[in-house]
């Protein structure tokens, strides 16, 4: 694919609280290129949820537009959206996006078998082995800490190879050691698939191990940072 994964521009977004219109993002632009990794930073309250939201399709801005892997999110109904999504994107989420239904071997399969590869189940396994869960293959999600719930995500996303994947507070909630595993991992991600990462983070090492820090305050951009990367990256944590 030629140009950025992800491109926003003008992205505004007003909900209405007590009756009276709340603009929490006013007018940001930004593009993420193909295989760059990129952390969203900014106090609670900026906007950093509602952007991934609407940069992920999730959600309809009030203005501005959205191309997720060049194509337009705005003239796409849900079904559209979705199917985009299970092709091109991937999501690190805190308590959700895993499947409630599906064991955790199950959920990693799910890209695999999208895409018609046989061996899924097994593949499944390898990779789960490699997020260190072989043995939660057969537990459901609600079986599952919620640091053991963001590798098997991080476990499907290998699965899938996604061009970008957005991950709302990755290491929050986690102890420091499954913290770093649960980093180093995504940045096995990007390396080994190409995979764009947007991450909202309030982890100092976490943003400034990414290329770019996209800065917020009050629903808008109040920086935008770029620094060489990759060489620079400290070694993988073991
Ligand atoms: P952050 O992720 O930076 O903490 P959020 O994007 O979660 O910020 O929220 C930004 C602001 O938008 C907050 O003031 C929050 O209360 C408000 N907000 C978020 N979602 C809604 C909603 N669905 N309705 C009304 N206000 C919302």
């Amino acid at each position: 694919m030629e140009g950025p994964v992800l491109s926003v521009r003008d992205l505004t977004k007003t909900f209405t609280s007590g009756g009276r219109p709340l603009t929490v993002l006013d007018g940001v632009s930004f593009d993420v290129a193909a295989g760059a990794t990129c952390a969203i930073v900014g106090p609670s309250g900026s906007g950093k949820t509602t952007l991934l939201g609407l940069a992920a399709g999730l959600d309809r801005p009030t203005r501005g537009t959205v191309r997720l892997v060049g194509t337009d999110l705005g003239p796409l109904d849900e079904d559209a959206r979705a199917a985009l999504r299970s092709r091109s994107v991937g999501f690190v989420f805190q308590g959700f996006r895993l499947l409630p239904t599906l064991t955790a071997a199950e959920n990693v399969a799910v890209p695999l078998e999208l895409r018609g590869e046989g061996g899924a189940a097994a593949t499944a396994r390898d990779l789960l082995d490699r997020v260190g869960l072989a043995n939660r293959a057969g537990h459901y999600p609600s079986q599952l800490s919620g640091g053991e719930q963001q590798r098997v995500a991080l476990a499907r996303a290998f699965a899938g190879r996604p061009a970008l994947l957005f991950a709302d507070e990755p290491t929050g909630n986690l102890d420091a050691e499954t913290g770093a595993r649960v980093e180093a991992l995504l940045f096995d991600l990007n390396r080994e698939a190409g995979t764009a990462l947007v991450v909202v983070t309030h982890d100092p090492e976490l943003a400034a191990r990414c290329e770019r820090t996209v800065s917020l305050r009050g629903g808008h951009v109040v920086e935008d940072t770029a620094r060489p990367a990759p060489d620079v990256r400290p070694a993988r944590v073991a």
